[in-house]
């Protein structure tokens, strides 16, 4: 098998029903409790048999463009509005909607190892800019400009970053925004960490909506629902229909329950926001543990600004991420994501939003490489 995100998380998974006490550090799948379900699923499961509208609910649609509206001070309304299974249908469809054969699609690394793979689906040509060590992987602006070409037809960014967890300033969202504008590109900006940020505010690109943004969020992080596959993203209203026409051919629809009972999430707004607040903390008190933790080893890793993963070097006396990874799984029991999925082969990528207790039992058979 391919050594991808899912051969860990899969391995990690037979290792566990083996009976071995594995800790699975691999996916930024959050373990927060989500809003109260048990009441919203009763309330809703008979509904729930049949088909809901392509590009979802009208009144999820209505509710998520009310929300977002309000939050950014954006111009949203339901037909900016869609709903897939999961922020990486939304994305996969757009990716296979805008580029055409040959069509340049900028990405930045490290990246979210789905973005090459979705570009390379649609036929596009991937181009990545490197973000380095030596500049703590934050993103040069003035750098990104000089790549853009005639034939750039997407660039990908994702604020707050899984795996670096660096979130773009203000000024460079603004300064994207309106270059996507200038040289004619769509800007797709992944933001489906959005609740998770710290010191560092995080910008949504939907402060400076227009027709060449789209932005994407996730249930999966959002709500730590991600078995329940729901994302929602805005656009513009003509890519939205088009990618509604895809999605009916595709799935249809996201699943019925899944979107009733995330429709009355954004009925209660002060509600969500309040656990938006507890969520965040937790978070917090996870990222703290580690800091601390690598600190006091002396161990080099990536200031979480957002996000919920820590991005750390692996010891010298390893080539590379994978061969740590694999040793750390099959000696120590814990899995992780090893750096060169995302494009940088000298870390590896720790998921927090666990229980303190198996974040720290991670850390400790982790620390004993090092
Ligand atoms: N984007 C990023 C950066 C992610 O890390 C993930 C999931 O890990 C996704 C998108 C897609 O999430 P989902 O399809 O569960 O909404």
């Amino acid at each position: 098998m391919k050594k991808s995100l899912n051969y860990f998380f899969s391995r990690a998974k037979e290792l566990k029903e083996k009976g071995e006490k594995v800790i699975g550090l691999t996916l930024t799948s959050p373990e927060f409790p989500p809003p109260p379900l048990r009441k919203r699923i009763l309330k809703f499961y008979k509904k729930s048999f049949s088909y809901l509208p392509s590009g979802g609910d009208f009144k999820l649609r209505e509710n998520l463009a009310k929300f977002y509206s309000k939050k950014w001070n954006a111009p949203l309304k339901k037909e900016n509005t869609f709903v897939g299974s999961g922020g990486k249908e939304i994305l996969f469809i757009l990716l296979q909607l805008i580029l055409k054969k040959g069509d340049e699609a900028i990405i930045i690394s490290p990246y979210w190892p789905s973005y090459p793979q979705m570009i390379k689906f649609a036929q596009g040509k991937v181009k990545i800019l490197k973000t380095s060590e030596k500049d703590s992987f934050y993103l040069d602006v003035e750098k990104l400009k000089k790549e853009i070409s005639p034939s750039t037809k997407v660039l990908v960014v994702n604020t707050p970053c899984n795996p670096t967890g660096r979130v773009l300033k203000n000024e460079d969202v603004k300064f994207l925004s309106e270059l996507s504008l200038k040289k004619n590109f769509i800007l797709i900006s992944d933001e489906v960490y959005e609740i998770y940020d710290y010191e560092k505010k995080y910008v949504s690109f939907l402060r400076y909506f227009h027709k060449n943004i789209f932005c994407v969020f996730s249930a999966s992080k959002t709500f730590s629902l991600c078995g329940w596959r729901i994302g929602w993203g805005f656009g513009k209203e003509t890519l939205i229909s088009k990618m509604i026409d895809y999605q009916s051919n595709l799935t249809t629809s996201p699943s019925s329950l899944s979107q009733l009972v995330i429709r009355d999430f954004f009925e209660k707004p002060q509600e969500i926001g309040k656990y938006f607040e507890k969520t965040k903390k937790e978070a917090q008190k996870r990222r703290e543990l580690a800091i601390k933790f690598l600190r006091k080893k002396r161990i080099k890793f990536v200031f979480p600004e957002g996000g919920i993963a820590i991005f750390m070097r692996i010891p010298l006396n390893f080539k590379n991420a994978f061969s740590f990874a694999q040793t750390l799984l099959e000696k120590e029991k814990v899995s992780v994501a090893p750096g060169e999925i995302f494009g940088q082969r000298f870390y590896i990528r720790l998921n927090l939003a666990v229980s303190t207790d198996a974040l720290e039992e991670g850390l400790k058979r982790i620390l004993k490489y090092y």
